[in-house]
Protein backbone atom coordinates (compact mmCIF):
# COMPACT_ATOMS: atom_id res chain seq x y z
CA UNK A 1 0.00 0.00 0.00
CA UNK A 2 1.16 3.64 -0.36
CA UNK A 3 0.68 4.79 2.79
CA UNK A 4 2.59 1.91 4.26
CA UNK A 5 5.43 2.69 2.04
CA UNK A 6 5.36 6.61 3.01
CA UNK A 7 5.46 5.62 6.70
CA UNK A 8 8.25 3.15 5.92
CA UNK A 9 9.99 5.83 3.86
CA UNK A 10 9.63 8.05 6.60
CA UNK A 11 11.18 6.10 9.19
CA UNK A 12 13.81 5.15 7.00
CA UNK A 13 14.51 9.50 6.23
CA UNK A 14 14.30 9.45 10.12
CA UNK A 15 11.10 11.95 9.81
CA UNK A 16 8.76 11.61 12.66
CA UNK A 17 7.05 8.33 12.19
CA UNK A 18 4.52 6.94 14.89
CA UNK A 19 4.15 3.13 14.02
CA UNK A 20 1.47 1.32 14.87
CA UNK A 21 3.11 -1.20 17.49
CA UNK A 22 6.17 -2.19 17.82
CA UNK A 23 8.20 -4.43 20.20
CA UNK A 24 9.48 -3.63 23.30
CA UNK A 25 12.74 -4.84 24.61
CA UNK A 26 13.66 -3.19 27.82
CA UNK A 27 14.65 -6.11 30.64
CA UNK A 28 17.17 -9.11 30.84
CA UNK A 29 16.72 -10.04 27.43
CA UNK A 30 20.37 -8.40 26.33
CA UNK A 31 21.64 -10.56 29.55
CA UNK A 32 19.85 -13.86 28.82
CA UNK A 33 20.25 -14.07 24.79
CA UNK A 34 24.27 -13.32 25.96
CA UNK A 35 24.12 -16.25 28.00
CA UNK A 36 23.25 -18.71 25.18
CA UNK A 37 26.11 -17.32 23.19
CA UNK A 38 28.31 -17.49 26.28
CA UNK A 39 27.13 -21.20 26.61
CA UNK A 40 26.78 -22.06 23.00
CA UNK A 41 23.27 -22.83 23.95
CA UNK A 42 21.82 -21.26 20.37
CA UNK A 43 19.71 -24.49 18.99
CA UNK A 44 16.12 -26.13 20.15
CA UNK A 45 17.41 -27.42 23.61
CA UNK A 46 18.67 -25.65 26.35
CA UNK A 47 17.43 -24.57 30.04
CA UNK A 48 15.75 -21.11 28.38
CA UNK A 49 13.41 -23.39 26.24
CA UNK A 50 12.39 -25.31 29.27
CA UNK A 51 12.15 -22.02 31.66
CA UNK A 52 10.00 -20.41 29.24
CA UNK A 53 7.57 -23.71 29.00
CA UNK A 54 7.31 -23.30 31.89
CA UNK A 55 6.93 -20.17 33.57
CA UNK A 56 4.31 -19.84 30.65
CA UNK A 57 2.24 -23.10 32.12
CA UNK A 58 2.77 -21.10 35.59
CA UNK A 59 1.55 -17.43 34.36
CA UNK A 60 -1.24 -19.03 32.12
CA UNK A 61 -2.22 -21.50 35.64
CA UNK A 62 -1.80 -24.58 33.01
CA UNK A 63 0.00 -28.14 33.49
CA UNK A 64 2.04 -28.21 30.70
CA UNK A 65 3.37 -25.84 27.50
CA UNK A 66 5.16 -26.67 24.52
CA UNK A 67 7.13 -23.94 22.67
CA UNK A 68 7.06 -23.92 18.94
CA UNK A 69 8.63 -21.67 16.35
CA UNK A 70 5.53 -19.84 15.59
CA UNK A 71 1.49 -19.56 16.64
CA UNK A 72 0.75 -20.80 13.16
CA UNK A 73 2.94 -23.37 13.61
CA UNK A 74 1.38 -23.98 17.39
CA UNK A 75 -2.05 -24.06 15.78
CA UNK A 76 -1.28 -26.35 13.22
CA UNK A 77 0.22 -29.52 16.11
CA UNK A 78 -2.72 -28.07 18.04
CA UNK A 79 -5.45 -29.33 15.20
CA UNK A 80 -3.85 -32.61 14.70
CA UNK A 81 -3.43 -33.44 18.46
CA UNK A 82 -6.97 -32.74 19.23
CA UNK A 83 -7.47 -34.94 16.11
CA UNK A 84 -9.05 -33.02 13.41
CA UNK A 85 -8.17 -35.09 10.47
CA UNK A 86 -8.64 -34.07 6.63
CA UNK A 87 -12.10 -33.70 5.41
CA UNK A 88 -13.49 -32.42 8.87
CA UNK A 89 -14.85 -29.00 9.41
CA UNK A 90 -13.64 -26.74 12.03
CA UNK A 91 -15.52 -23.25 13.20
CA UNK A 92 -13.41 -20.50 13.07
CA UNK A 93 -14.45 -16.86 12.90
CA UNK A 94 -14.06 -15.26 10.01
CA UNK A 95 -13.22 -11.83 11.84
CA UNK A 96 -9.20 -12.50 12.66
CA UNK A 97 -5.64 -13.21 11.39
CA UNK A 98 -5.51 -15.83 8.48
CA UNK A 99 -3.43 -17.96 10.26
CA UNK A 100 -6.27 -20.34 12.28
CA UNK A 101 -7.87 -20.97 9.21
CA UNK A 102 -4.34 -21.71 7.32
CA UNK A 103 -3.46 -23.96 9.77
CA UNK A 104 -6.84 -25.98 9.40
CA UNK A 105 -6.34 -26.24 5.35
CA UNK A 106 -2.41 -27.72 6.52
CA UNK A 107 -4.76 -31.08 8.34
CA UNK A 108 -7.21 -30.95 5.06
CA UNK A 109 -9.79 -29.85 6.52
CA UNK A 110 -12.21 -27.51 5.96
CA UNK A 111 -12.92 -24.33 8.12
CA UNK A 112 -16.54 -23.09 8.66
CA UNK A 113 -16.44 -19.29 9.10
CA UNK A 114 -18.65 -17.49 12.06
CA UNK A 115 -19.31 -14.20 12.55
CA UNK A 116 -18.28 -12.28 15.39
CA UNK A 117 -20.37 -10.60 17.97
CA UNK A 118 -21.11 -6.57 17.19
CA UNK A 119 -20.21 -5.15 20.89
CA UNK A 120 -17.09 -7.86 21.78
CA UNK A 121 -16.11 -8.07 18.02
CA UNK A 122 -15.37 -11.67 19.40
CA UNK A 123 -16.45 -15.08 17.90
CA UNK A 124 -20.60 -15.39 18.14
CA UNK A 125 -21.68 -17.53 20.06
CA UNK A 126 -25.30 -17.26 19.68
CA UNK A 127 -24.77 -17.91 15.94
CA UNK A 128 -22.62 -21.28 16.83
CA UNK A 129 -24.93 -22.71 18.46
CA UNK A 130 -27.84 -21.58 15.67
CA UNK A 131 -25.11 -23.01 13.23
CA UNK A 132 -24.43 -26.70 15.47
CA UNK A 133 -28.14 -26.63 16.26
CA UNK A 134 -29.84 -26.11 12.90
CA UNK A 135 -27.03 -26.45 9.91
CA UNK A 136 -25.99 -29.97 11.82
CA UNK A 137 -26.63 -33.89 12.97
CA UNK A 138 -25.68 -36.44 13.94
CA UNK A 139 -24.90 -39.50 12.72
CA UNK A 140 -23.85 -43.01 14.29
CA UNK A 141 -22.75 -40.69 17.00
CA UNK A 142 -20.73 -37.96 14.61
CA UNK A 143 -21.83 -34.46 14.54
CA UNK A 144 -22.10 -34.05 10.55
CA UNK A 145 -23.03 -30.17 8.29
CA UNK A 146 -26.12 -30.74 6.58
CA UNK A 147 -24.78 -29.22 3.74
CA UNK A 148 -21.00 -30.71 3.22
CA UNK A 149 -21.74 -33.89 5.50
CA UNK A 150 -18.39 -33.44 6.57
CA UNK A 151 -17.95 -34.51 10.61
CA UNK A 152 -17.48 -31.21 12.76
CA UNK A 153 -14.38 -31.51 14.51
CA UNK A 154 -13.71 -28.73 16.80
CA UNK A 155 -14.73 -25.19 17.78
CA UNK A 156 -11.63 -23.10 17.04
CA UNK A 157 -12.63 -19.27 19.00
CA UNK A 158 -9.31 -16.66 18.41
CA UNK A 159 -9.57 -14.11 20.89
CA UNK A 160 -8.98 -10.82 19.12
CA UNK A 161 -7.40 -7.30 20.10
CA UNK A 162 -6.18 -8.02 23.76
CA UNK A 163 -10.27 -9.13 24.42
CA UNK A 164 -11.34 -12.48 25.11
CA UNK A 165 -14.32 -14.38 23.38
CA UNK A 166 -17.31 -15.21 25.21
CA UNK A 167 -16.01 -18.59 26.36
CA UNK A 168 -19.12 -20.00 28.68
CA UNK A 169 -21.70 -20.32 26.08
CA UNK A 170 -18.96 -21.58 23.85
CA UNK A 171 -17.90 -24.07 25.72
CA UNK A 172 -21.41 -25.00 26.31
CA UNK A 173 -21.68 -25.58 22.84
CA UNK A 174 -18.34 -27.70 22.75
CA UNK A 175 -19.75 -29.76 25.96
CA UNK A 176 -23.41 -30.44 24.29
CA UNK A 177 -21.83 -31.11 20.99
CA UNK A 178 -18.86 -33.40 22.24
CA UNK A 179 -16.64 -30.98 20.52
CA UNK A 180 -12.39 -30.01 21.39
CA UNK A 181 -12.06 -26.05 22.20
CA UNK A 182 -8.85 -24.93 20.63
CA UNK A 183 -8.28 -21.64 21.25
CA UNK A 184 -6.58 -19.15 19.43
CA UNK A 185 -4.78 -16.65 22.28
CA UNK A 186 -1.77 -15.40 20.03
CA UNK A 187 -3.88 -11.98 20.73
CA UNK A 188 -4.74 -12.51 24.03
CA UNK A 189 -2.25 -13.53 26.47
CA UNK A 190 -2.59 -11.24 29.69
CA UNK A 191 -6.14 -11.16 29.34
CA UNK A 192 -8.95 -12.68 31.81
CA UNK A 193 -12.46 -14.41 31.34
CA UNK A 194 -14.54 -14.62 34.66
CA UNK A 195 -10.96 -15.18 36.90
CA UNK A 196 -9.41 -17.34 34.24
CA UNK A 197 -6.26 -16.59 32.39
CA UNK A 198 -7.24 -16.38 28.29
CA UNK A 199 -5.09 -19.47 26.94
CA UNK A 200 -6.45 -21.71 30.02
CA UNK A 201 -10.11 -21.96 28.55
CA UNK A 202 -9.96 -24.74 26.39
CA UNK A 203 -8.90 -27.86 25.79
CA UNK A 204 -5.74 -26.71 24.44
CA UNK A 205 -4.76 -23.41 23.63
CA UNK A 206 -2.31 -21.37 21.04
CA UNK A 207 0.43 -18.07 21.48
CA UNK A 208 2.31 -16.37 19.29
CA UNK A 209 5.36 -14.55 20.15
CA UNK A 210 5.21 -12.81 16.52
CA UNK A 211 7.16 -9.30 16.63
CA UNK A 212 3.75 -7.52 17.27
CA UNK A 213 2.21 -9.66 20.32
CA UNK A 214 2.30 -8.36 23.40
CA UNK A 215 5.66 -10.43 23.95
CA UNK A 216 8.10 -11.48 21.79
CA UNK A 217 10.51 -13.44 20.85
CA UNK A 218 11.25 -12.46 17.63
CA UNK A 219 9.11 -15.46 16.28
CA UNK A 220 7.76 -18.47 18.14
CA UNK A 221 4.45 -20.01 19.66
CA UNK A 222 3.30 -21.96 22.33
CA UNK A 223 0.74 -25.21 22.55
CA UNK A 224 -0.46 -25.10 26.39
CA UNK A 225 -2.68 -27.83 27.82
CA UNK A 226 -3.85 -29.53 31.09
CA UNK A 227 -3.85 -33.12 29.20
CA UNK A 228 -0.47 -34.69 29.13
CA UNK A 229 -1.05 -36.86 26.80
CA UNK A 230 -1.99 -34.31 24.71
CA UNK A 231 1.56 -32.52 25.67
CA UNK A 232 3.78 -35.67 24.94
CA UNK A 233 1.85 -35.93 21.50
CA UNK A 234 2.50 -32.42 20.65
CA UNK A 235 6.24 -32.35 21.50
CA UNK A 236 6.62 -35.38 19.97
CA UNK A 237 5.13 -33.58 16.73
CA UNK A 238 7.30 -30.83 16.49
CA UNK A 239 10.43 -32.44 17.06
CA UNK A 240 10.10 -34.78 13.80
CA UNK A 241 8.26 -37.37 15.55
CA UNK A 242 11.77 -39.09 16.72
CA UNK A 243 11.49 -42.46 18.50
CA UNK A 244 14.42 -43.19 19.44
CA UNK A 245 16.97 -40.12 19.19
CA UNK A 246 20.20 -42.38 19.18
CA UNK A 247 18.69 -44.65 16.22
CA UNK A 248 16.70 -41.75 14.55
CA UNK A 249 13.51 -43.69 13.88
CA UNK A 250 10.52 -41.50 12.51
CA UNK A 251 6.90 -43.79 13.72
CA UNK A 252 5.28 -41.20 11.46
CA UNK A 253 5.86 -37.97 9.88
CA UNK A 254 6.47 -35.06 12.23
CA UNK A 255 7.49 -31.11 11.88
CA UNK A 256 10.55 -29.20 12.56
CA UNK A 257 8.84 -26.56 14.83
CA UNK A 258 10.78 -26.36 18.00
CA UNK A 259 12.11 -22.65 19.34
CA UNK A 260 15.51 -22.28 19.78
CA UNK A 261 16.90 -21.52 23.34
CA UNK A 262 17.80 -17.88 21.69
CA UNK A 263 14.23 -17.26 21.50
CA UNK A 264 13.26 -18.74 24.68
CA UNK A 265 15.74 -16.27 26.00
CA UNK A 266 14.16 -13.54 24.66
CA UNK A 267 10.59 -14.80 26.00
CA UNK A 268 11.76 -15.32 29.83
CA UNK A 269 12.80 -11.59 29.66
CA UNK A 270 9.71 -10.71 27.78
CA UNK A 271 7.51 -12.35 29.74
CA UNK A 272 8.97 -10.71 33.10
CA UNK A 273 7.95 -7.47 31.88
CA UNK A 274 4.42 -8.27 30.59
CA UNK A 275 2.29 -7.02 33.61
CA UNK A 276 4.16 -3.62 32.65
CA UNK A 277 3.39 -3.78 29.36
CA UNK A 278 -0.21 -4.58 30.27
CA UNK A 279 -0.70 -1.85 32.58
CA UNK A 280 0.94 0.43 29.99
CA UNK A 281 -1.50 -0.53 27.11
CA UNK A 282 -4.51 -0.21 29.29
CA UNK A 283 -3.49 3.21 30.67
CA UNK A 284 -2.86 4.27 26.53
CA UNK A 285 -6.41 2.40 26.18
CA UNK A 286 -7.47 4.77 28.78
CA UNK A 287 -6.40 8.10 27.48
CA UNK A 288 -7.62 7.44 24.08
CA UNK A 289 -11.32 6.05 25.93
CA UNK A 290 -11.21 9.24 27.38
CA UNK A 291 -10.85 12.05 24.66
CA UNK A 292 -12.18 10.08 21.92
CA UNK A 293 -15.65 9.16 23.59
CA UNK A 294 -17.10 12.70 22.76
CA UNK A 295 -16.01 13.08 19.33
CA UNK A 296 -18.93 12.46 16.90
CA UNK A 297 -18.44 9.36 14.72
CA UNK A 298 -15.74 8.00 16.68
CA UNK A 299 -16.59 4.64 18.99
CA UNK A 300 -13.66 3.82 20.95
CA UNK A 301 -13.19 -0.17 21.76
CA UNK A 302 -14.74 -0.91 24.67
CA UNK A 303 -14.16 -3.55 27.44
CA UNK A 304 -15.55 -6.56 27.60
CA UNK A 305 -18.34 -6.93 30.14
CA UNK A 306 -17.28 -10.87 30.97
CA UNK A 307 -13.17 -9.99 31.93
CA UNK A 308 -10.38 -8.06 31.71
CA UNK A 309 -8.17 -6.72 28.51
CA UNK A 310 -5.05 -5.80 27.66
CA UNK A 311 -6.24 -3.46 24.85
CA UNK A 312 -2.67 -5.46 23.12
CA UNK A 313 -4.43 -3.27 19.71
CA UNK A 314 -6.70 -0.28 20.42
CA UNK A 315 -9.20 -0.13 17.84
CA UNK A 316 -11.77 2.44 16.99
CA UNK A 317 -14.39 2.38 14.99
CA UNK A 318 -15.15 5.26 12.53
CA UNK A 319 -18.48 6.27 11.36
CA UNK A 320 -18.12 8.10 7.92
CA UNK A 321 -21.43 10.12 7.87
CA UNK A 322 -20.58 11.17 11.35
CA UNK A 323 -17.12 11.58 10.99
CA UNK A 324 -16.97 13.13 7.50
CA UNK A 325 -14.31 10.70 6.51
CA UNK A 326 -14.45 6.98 6.49
CA UNK A 327 -11.66 4.80 7.96
CA UNK A 328 -9.57 4.48 4.91
CA UNK A 329 -9.63 8.26 4.59
CA UNK A 330 -8.71 8.72 7.73
CA UNK A 331 -5.49 5.96 7.41
CA UNK A 332 -4.27 7.75 4.43
CA UNK A 333 -4.89 11.48 6.13
CA UNK A 334 -2.84 10.16 9.21
CA UNK A 335 -0.15 8.46 7.13
CA UNK A 336 0.28 11.15 5.56
CA UNK A 337 1.35 12.82 9.30
CA UNK A 338 3.81 9.86 9.93
CA UNK A 339 0.85 8.33 11.87
CA UNK A 340 0.36 4.33 11.11
CA UNK A 341 -2.81 2.50 11.09
CA UNK A 342 -4.21 -0.41 10.08
CA UNK A 343 -7.98 -1.97 9.30
CA UNK A 344 -9.23 -4.91 10.59
CA UNK A 345 -8.20 -8.11 8.68
CA UNK A 346 -10.41 -8.66 5.55
CA UNK A 347 -12.74 -11.62 7.38
CA UNK A 348 -11.98 -14.81 5.91
CA UNK A 349 -14.65 -15.79 4.11
CA UNK A 350 -14.07 -12.62 1.85
CA UNK A 351 -10.42 -14.10 1.92
CA UNK A 352 -9.42 -14.98 -2.12
CA UNK A 353 -7.38 -17.71 0.18
CA UNK A 354 -10.76 -18.83 1.75
CA UNK A 355 -13.51 -17.76 0.47
CA UNK A 356 -14.75 -21.05 -1.22
CA UNK A 357 -15.74 -21.95 2.47
CA UNK A 358 -19.14 -21.76 4.34
CA UNK A 359 -20.09 -18.18 6.17
CA UNK A 360 -22.68 -18.24 8.51
CA UNK A 361 -24.28 -15.24 8.45
CA UNK A 362 -20.65 -12.82 8.61
CA UNK A 363 -22.30 -9.57 8.31
CA UNK A 364 -21.19 -7.78 11.93
CA UNK A 365 -17.69 -8.87 10.63
CA UNK A 366 -17.70 -7.26 7.02
CA UNK A 367 -19.14 -3.88 9.16
CA UNK A 368 -16.03 -3.83 10.96
CA UNK A 369 -13.69 -4.30 8.40
CA UNK A 370 -15.28 -1.48 6.86
CA UNK A 371 -14.77 0.77 10.14
CA UNK A 372 -12.19 -0.13 12.28
CA UNK A 373 -9.22 1.22 12.91
CA UNK A 374 -6.24 0.82 14.81
CA UNK A 375 -4.14 2.81 16.58
CA UNK A 376 -0.49 3.56 17.49
CA UNK A 377 -0.40 1.43 20.86
CA UNK A 378 3.01 0.49 21.48
CA UNK A 379 4.15 -0.03 25.16
CA UNK A 380 6.90 2.37 24.37
CA UNK A 381 4.63 5.41 22.82
CA UNK A 382 5.07 8.28 24.58
CA UNK A 383 2.53 10.84 26.06
CA UNK A 384 3.70 12.86 23.46
CA UNK A 385 3.16 10.70 20.19
CA UNK A 386 0.21 10.03 21.91
CA UNK A 387 -1.21 13.68 21.89
CA UNK A 388 -0.10 13.75 18.35
CA UNK A 389 -2.23 10.92 17.14
CA UNK A 390 -5.41 12.40 18.94
CA UNK A 391 -4.99 15.74 17.80
CA UNK A 392 -5.20 14.59 14.14
CA UNK A 393 -8.30 12.55 15.04
CA UNK A 394 -9.59 15.33 16.54
CA UNK A 395 -9.09 18.24 13.15
CA UNK A 396 -10.95 15.24 11.61
CA UNK A 397 -14.24 16.78 13.49
CA UNK A 398 -13.03 20.08 11.51
CA UNK A 399 -13.33 18.45 8.30
CA UNK A 400 -17.08 17.46 9.35
CA UNK A 401 -17.56 20.55 10.41
CA UNK A 402 -16.35 22.32 7.28
CA UNK A 403 -18.20 19.91 4.95
CA UNK A 404 -21.32 20.31 6.30
CA UNK A 405 -21.06 23.90 6.02
C1 LIG B 1 -0.33 -13.56 15.32
C2 LIG B 1 -1.47 -14.46 15.25
C3 LIG B 1 -1.32 -15.84 15.04
C4 LIG B 1 -0.01 -16.56 14.87
O1 LIG B 1 0.91 -15.88 14.17
P1 LIG B 1 2.44 -16.30 14.02
O2 LIG B 1 2.98 -15.14 13.26
O3 LIG B 1 2.46 -17.56 13.24
O4 LIG B 1 3.06 -16.46 15.35
C5 LIG B 1 -2.44 -16.63 15.04
N1 LIG B 1 -3.67 -16.10 15.23
C6 LIG B 1 -3.86 -14.80 15.45
C7 LIG B 1 -5.24 -14.31 15.72
C8 LIG B 1 -2.77 -13.93 15.45
O5 LIG B 1 -2.98 -12.62 15.66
Amino acid sequence: MAESMDAAGRALAGTRFIPLSVPEIRGNEWRYVKECLDTNWVSSAGPFVDRFESEVARYLGARHAVATTSGTAALHVALLVAGVRPDDEVLVPTLTFVAPANAVRYVRAWPVFVDVESTSWQMDPTKVWDFLQKECYWRAGVLRNRRTDRRIAALLPAHILGHSCDMDPLREAARRFDLPVIEDASEGLGAVYQGVQVGHLGKVACLSFNGNKIITTGGGGMIVTDDEAWATRARHLTTQAKDDPVEFIHSEIGFNYRLTNVQAALGCAQLEQLPAYIRKKRQLAEEYRSVLNGVPGLTPMLEIPWGFSTFWMYTVLVDANDYGEDSRKLLRRLAGKGIETRPLWQPLHLSPAHSGNQAYFCEVAERLNRDALSLPCSVGLTGEDQREVIEALLEGQRFCVRSAL
